[in-house]
């Protein structure tokens, strides 16, 4: 039973990639420990521009704000509204505890630098003014206190990462989504920032129906009770677009990316569907998806930056590569009829396929022997699904883990593609 001291609490709920009601212990703890919440959302503008190219293509800055608002939305059927602000969250935060009378604020911990680097300078403005930043972790199937070793000692293979954890670990059940919320009250809960007022530098017209998606909790479940039903066409749909032989692509990683999902409710709504209509490949694949999340955040909680400047193909970029081979690999004009088909779609419809992906990072990195962290920046900015860990985690093992394959006469990009089993042409 809560005391009437922590009763008289107003939480500042601080909303980053966890663009959700359901399965949120932060928002569910928020509740029961206070007298009222004050939801708030930033956009940083360091997420769109950073010294005059874009962090984030327009088409994820669409997705973006079509979940910010979803979010706004479901405040405002409860009778409340989510807080925007364009700016810097260290620059806000103090001053909106003073403004509204905050005594706690409560976020989700991220991994990467650039990510806990943010929390740490809202910390530090916290600390100055005595008010306690409490952490939670929300964006993973398990949490870290329910691994079967502690994070210095989880394996750094994913096979052994994976059959230790389904062995010794559990899932828990989600928390539910929260029925009702008592707001802190605010005169003013800010607009939603259009995108022209994101980007310092002109941007080209968004080709939103490219990419087929929206964003948002609601979208986000809709889709996933669509992809499990028996008569999905969604893959079929998905797999057209993408032309992935391997015939299966559920498309969920955006909304997981920005928390509009969460990983639980994904892995709890495959096994109840497996309960109604019996295993097959589909719900098999996309719970392994769900481990190799969970495996690349791990690695960077346990490795930290070093974990990405560790690989020895930092060391192998060749310098006298030309830039205009990045340029004519951006632009799918690389003569490679498959990779060059992946690259198109990618900068049209800011997805690609987990072959795709693997593929034209091979290509880059093996073939045209350039910085492989140069062509992770641009998936960077391309993916409408861009996460940190597993971008960066994803491109430091296809940097390490097919050097193996080089031979004297150079990478054979066609060979390794039997060895992936992807046909040589689109
Ligand atoms: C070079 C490279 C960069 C990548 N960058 C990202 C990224 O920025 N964001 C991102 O979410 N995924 C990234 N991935 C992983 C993977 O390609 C995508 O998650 C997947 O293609 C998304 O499509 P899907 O939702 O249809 O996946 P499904 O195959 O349906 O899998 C279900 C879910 O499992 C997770 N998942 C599946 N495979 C992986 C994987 N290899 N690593 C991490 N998670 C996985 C995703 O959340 C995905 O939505 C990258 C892979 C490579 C090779």
């Amino acid at each position: 039973m809560s005391s009437p001291l922590m009763k008289s609490k107003r939480i500042l709920v601080w909303f980053r990639n966890d663009l959700r009601l359901h399965d949120n212990e932060m928002l569910v703890e928020a509740i029961a420990k206070s007298e009222a919440i004050l939801p708030v959302y930033f956009f940083d503008p360091r997420q769109f521009d950073h010294a005059g190219f874009h962090k984030s293509s327009v088409l994820r800055t669409n997705f973006l704000l079509e979940s910010v608002a979803d979010l706004r939305s479901s405040f405002q059927q409860m009778g409340g509204d989510l807080l925007i602000i364009h700016g810097l969250p260290e620059d806000h935060i103090a001053g909106l505890v003073e403004q509204y009378g905050i005594t706690e604020v409560y976020h989700h911990r991220e991994v990467a630098p650039a990510e806990t680097r943010v929390s740490a300078n809202v910390e530090d403005r916290l600390w100055k003014i005595e008010v306690n930043l409490k952490h939670f972790i929300g964006h993973t199937l398990y949490n870290k206190e329910d691994l079967p070793f502690p994070i210095k000692d989880i394996p750094d293979v994913f096979t052994q990462f994976r059959k230790k954890t389904e062995r010794d670990a559990i899932v828990k059940a989600c928390f539910d989504a929260p029925t009702e919320i008592a707001f802190v009250p605010s005169e003013e809960w800010g607009q939603l920032p259009s995108i022209e007022e994101l980007y310092a530098i002109a941007v080209a017209e968004a080709n939103v129906l490219a990419s087929g998606l929206i964003g948002g909790e609601q979208e986000g479940l809709r889709h996933l009770s669509d992809l499990l039903r028996p008569d999905s066409n969604i893959y079929i749909k998905v797999s057209a677009r993408n032309s992935d032989p391997s015939g299966f692509i559920s498309q969920l990683s955006p909304w997981l990316s920005l928390g509009c999902l969460s990983p639980r409710m994904v892995y709890w709504r495959v096994k109840a569907a497996e309960e109604r209509f019996g295993n097959n490949t589909n719900f098999t694949n996309l719970i392994l998806g769900l481990f190799k999340r969970d495996y690349f955040r791990f690695m960077f909680k346990k490795h930290g930056a070093p974990y990405l400047e560790s690989t020895t193909l930092v060391l192998e970029a060749d310098d006298t590569v030309s830039n205009s081979s990045f340029e004519q690999w951006k632009a799918g004009e690389t003569g490679h009829a498959l990779v060059d088909g992946y690259m198109k779609s990618l900068a049209e419809t800011g997805y690609l396929s987990n072959y795709g992906r693997v593929l034209a990072a091979t290509f880059l990195v093996h073939v045209l022997k350039y910085d492989w962290m140069k062509g992770a920046a641009y998936f960077e900015e391309q993916l409408v699904d861009y996460t940190a860990a597993s971008n960066w985690g994803n491109w430091k093992c296809i940097a390490d883990s097919v050097s193996g394959l080089k031979s004297k006469n150079g990478f054979d990009v066609d060979k390794y593609l039997k060895i992936l089993n992807i046909p040589a042409v689109a």
